[in-house]
């Protein structure tokens, strides 16, 4: 880390150092009180017409210092798809964080910024061969890998690269997004895709899982880091050089959950990998560190009142960044930006999204009170698969919502 301080460095990092950053006080009060304020200065702009983002650098900086008290020995490696924002980036890299990039433009995205190829893992499992070829070009040389025929297009487009075994850890985890379905060795393929590795003559450094996206029961963590031993040994039954590295993925999320999910990787760790002191373990967190520091407001554009039911349309919707409602199963609690007045009575409300398909539902049956054109709805915790994932269906472009950059005291 450069600079004095996490804050300083962050303030210097690429992708933020020549952008304005708004302060804020949190106070005492509730953090969403205090953005509130800093949302309702922006939206009194003239010029502020259309649904904004305010991204709370600070919060970087907290969830970074959670992460190192909760799991001091594993390197965070930040999930570039969860949100690309390159302030976002540059701040987790000003505070020492890796990289887990999935594509070509996410590993240029992340080199723009001045960070080392060996602080990148490309863990896509199955990779197109142009962006292999690419990463053999920029010497990203450590990417995941669950298939034989991907041990083959390895060897023929980055033959200098080095692998890591993705496994499918054992089920019974409540999350939000499954990756199980789609990813990682089952424990019968793991002998037969070590020795697929070997045969072609690339090495396997070590063994990936992800547990899935917002894992709410944490005992999948153990019997995955369990699951991952039993590689490492299997590896070395085989012959192979020790393996040496351990990527424990994400799924986390910030708060009470994330420090329950640390005491059982933690234990894990210690009664799995305690005898291999040389491992060095790295996770890949994407929605810890993007969720909670990003704050949406969508502007009313239109309303329609039918006896007691208000419908609204906002400027953003489930082609825009509240793509998290399909794709990421976020559950939306819109505030109004306006403060609430004692005893304001509310009505049976439906917000839609701008564009003209009917399914561009935001909520239904939700109660709000009376809000006009050119009011405002906040949407709290809206950093993780969001941005990232919206379209520019019917016209209505999701990188034309602006994100200010905020820092919190
Ligand atoms: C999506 C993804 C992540 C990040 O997951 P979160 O649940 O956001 O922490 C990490 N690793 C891989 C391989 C992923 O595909």
């Amino acid at each position: 880390m450069v600079g004095s301080s996490p804050m300083q460095a962050m303030l210097t990092a690429p992708g933020v150092k020549d952008r304005k950053v708004l302060a804020f006080k949190r106070d005492a009060l509730k953090d969403k009180d205090a953005v509130s304020g800093l949302l309702r200065s922006i939206a009194a702009r003239d010029a502020v017409r259309s649904a904004f983002y305010v991204f709370d650098l600070a919060r970087v900086v907290d969830l970074h210092r959670g992460w190192r008290r909760a799991l001091a020995g594993v390197r965070p490696c930040y999930a570039v798809k969860c949100n690309p924002e390159p302030a976002l980036l540059g701040a987790l890299a000003a505070l020492g964080a890796g990289f887990d990039c999935a594509s070509r433009r996410e590993i240029e995205a992340v080199l723009a910024l001045g960070v080392e190829p060996g602080s990148i893992v490309y863990a896509n499992p199955c990779k197109p061969e142009a962006h292999l070829e690419y990463a053999a070009s920029v010497g990203v040389n450590l990417a995941t890998y669950d298939s034989e025929e991907e041990v083959a297009k390895v060897k023929r487009c980055h033959p200098g690269c080095e692998l890591i075994l993705r496994i499918k850890g054992p089920d019974g985890g409540d999350v939000r997004v499954d990756l199980g379905t789609k990813y990682g060795a089952h424990p019968e393929e793991v002998v037969p895709l070590l020795r697929a590795a070997q045969r072609a003559g690339l090495n396997v450094a070590g063994v990936s899982f992800h547990v899935g996206s917002g894992a709410s029961n944490t005992d999948v963590y153990r019997g995955a880091i369990e699951a991952a031993r039993g590689v490492f040994d299997a590896a070395a039954a085989l012959g192979m050089p020790p393996m040496r590295v351990l990527d424990i993925g994400g799924g986390f999320m910030a708060g009470p959950a994330f420090e329950e999910a640390a005491a059982v990787i933690n234990g894990a760790l210690e009664k799995y990998f305690g005898e291999l002191p040389c491992v060095e373990v790295i996770g890949e967190p994407g929605r810890y560190f993007a969720e909670t520091a990003f704050t949406m407001a969508a502007r009313v554009i239109g309303k329609r009142t039918r006896g007691e039911v208000r419908e609204y349309w906002i400027d953003d919707g489930l082609y825009g960044t509240l793509s998290c409602i399909p794709m990421d199963h976020y559950v939306p609690r819109p505030r109004p930006l306006a403060a609430s007045r004692p005893g304001e009575k509310t009505f049976t409300s439906t917000v839609f999204g701008p564009t003209c398909d009917s399914l561009d539902t935001v909520v239904t049956g939700y109660q709000l009170p009376e809000m006009s054109v050119g009011d405002w709805l906040v949407f709290d915790d809206m950093g993780a698969y969001t941005t990232a994932s919206g379209s520019n269906f019917n016209g209505f472009s999701t990188s034309d919502i602006n994100i200010y950059l905020a820092y919190s005291s």
